[in-house]
């Protein structure tokens, strides 16, 4: 797959096992993988997507992309970013109003030279259609990268991911049993599902549900499913991975996207405090927060390899100084 890609990040990313936290919770091995360090300022899982689009947005002689995201969306400014190198120009559409000071993620995509127009209630993308008939009328020629850089053409980013992690579990003679991630756009969750039947990689995916709100009408479930549907007919995937196989963990998305619990604040501080990583308050942390669930009531089998999947975030940390800084 190496022709549909352009370089933005640094891979493979590091697999370390948590000594500190494996030896509190001695019933376990617990691996964490380092999407934090991707490197494209500031890191995160959207480099592995971004690496796919952003070939293709040069292939189709576009000059200007489009996507869109929340305020603090680390997809927007990781996109910033690779428009910056790429020289492409680049439009962000974030939700809510503009405020009187940048901060975190949208300071950084500023920062990154990124053209921002505020969304007001959409988030997700519903006026990219829109901004590119408008841009174009001017000249230019867009690619519309949808919210979070879902599609199959960003997931074939995650579908390598797993390749990259079969040739580091072999190399160190290592076995993974159950993998937790923050799920949010679908990405991520279609890439790795579809890796795990490309490259036959024996371990279950816990993806830990960000998001509770539909996109564009499709559950999160719906949105994989559909995303793993394309990438399993471009991929020549013979077996149909059906829609009952798409699983998701919504047991800690209740009190909605990027609002900050008690959950979140103490997920960052376990991992900071005992490791010395950093976890973000809006997806790391609620999905750290589930594993650390599932490890101190035992809801896996003893001696379970548990990986959490690392995907970034670190810049949104930031914008919660409030709650972050008070409560610890
Ligand atoms: C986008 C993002 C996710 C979720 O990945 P999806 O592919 O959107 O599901 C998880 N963590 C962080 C830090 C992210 O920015």
């Amino acid at each position: 797959m190496k022709e549909n890609r352009i370089d933005l990040g640094f891979f493979p990313t590091p697999l370390q096992k948590l000594e500190n936290l494996s030896k509190i919770y001695p019933d376990y091995n617990i691996y964490i993988k380092r999407d934090d360090n991707t490197g494209l300022a500031s890191g995160g899982n959207k480099t592995r997507k971004l690496e796919f689009l952003i070939k293709k947005a040069l292939d189709e002689g576009c000059n200007t992309v489009i996507t869109a995201g929340a305020q603090q969306s680390n997809h927007c400014r990781q996109t910033a970013a690779a428009c910056a190198k790429a020289g492409l120009k680049c439009h962000l559409l974030l939700g809510g109003d503009q405020p009187d000071i940048y901060d975190g993620n949208l300071l950084l995509s500023s920062i990154l030279g990124a053209t921002i127009h505020f969304t007001g209630e959409n988030r997700k993308g519903e006026d990219q259609e829109h901004l590119k008939e408008k841009l174009e009328r001017e000249g230019n020629k867009c690619f519309v990268i949808p919210y979070g850089g879902s599609n199959s053409i960003g997931a074939l980013g995650f579908v390598n991911a797993v390749k990259e992690l079969i040739e580091q579990l072999s190399e160190k003679n290592m076995k993974i049993d159950y993998i937790f991630f923050a799920s949010s756009s679908g990405g991520m969750q279609a890439g790795l599902t579809v890796g795990k039947e490309l490259y036959d990689l024996d371990a279950e995916l816990i993806p830990i549900s960000i998001d509770k709100d539909e996109t564009n009408g499709f559950s999160l479930e719906e949105v994989v499913f559909n995303i793993v549907n394309e990438l399993t007919q471009k991929l020549l995937i013979s077996r149909k991975i059906e829609l009952s196989e798409i699983k998701l963990n919504k047991d800690f998305d209740h009190a909605g996207y990027g609002v900050i619990t008690a959950n979140e604040i103490n997920a960052i501080d376990e991992l900071a405090k005992m490791e010395g990583i950093l976890l973000d308050p809006v997806y790391t942390g609620r999905a750290f927060y589930g594993m650390l669930d599932f490890i101190k009531n035992k809801k896996l089998p003893i001696n379970s390899n548990i990986l959490f999947w690392h995907t970034g975030g670190l810049p949104a940390v930031f914008k919660f100084a409030k709650e972050l800084g008070n409560k610890m």
